[in-house]
């Protein structure tokens, strides 16, 4: 799909950055302010839902899944992992995986929940920082799938 913004590997700048890249997935870690080591597992050729993929491709997005959320809960000890696919907006398999905090901007909605709270700076920055280690962290769990 040319219209698709998935399809598109390119990232806008200030998006966030390609952390790892397989045959058929990459790994980003998004640029958001207010959820520091929010990331995303991308499916790399535009299919729309899980069930268009191949028992053995399914496995293959779910262990990385699983690799980016065992790094996230190695690295920055959240108080809660979300795992989310939705894809109404953009319908090409992607998952957020995403570090939650009981005092982030949006918990305990969804993290596309009006905001809830103001994160006390102290907490962002040091989530920041703590983010800084996710790219290694994750491609070391990745390494160590198989
Ligand atoms: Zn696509």
């Amino acid at each position: 799909m040319s219209n698709c913004i998935l399809c598109t590997e390119e990232l806008k700048p200030g998006e966030g950055e390609l952390i790892w890249r397989g045959d058929d997935c990459r790994v980003i870690l998004v640029n958001d302010p207010d959820l520091p080591g929010f990331c995303r597992v991308i499916w790399n050729r535009h299919v729309s839902e899980m069930t268009d993929l191949t028992y053995g491709e399914r496995e293959h997005v779910m262990a990385l899944v699983f690799a980016v959320e065992e790094a996230i809960r190695h690295v920055m000890h959240p108080d809660k992992v979300n795992l989310a696919a939705l894809g109404n907006m953009v319908p090409h398999i992607h998952w957020h995986v995403i570090p939650r905090f009981k005092d982030d901007a949006f918990f305990p909605g969804s993290a596309w929940s009006a905001r809830a709270q103001e994160t006390p700076q102290a907490s962002l920055e040091n989530r920041k920082m703590l983010a800084q280690a996710l790219p290694e962290a994750i491609r070391s769990a990745i390494s160590q799938m198989h």
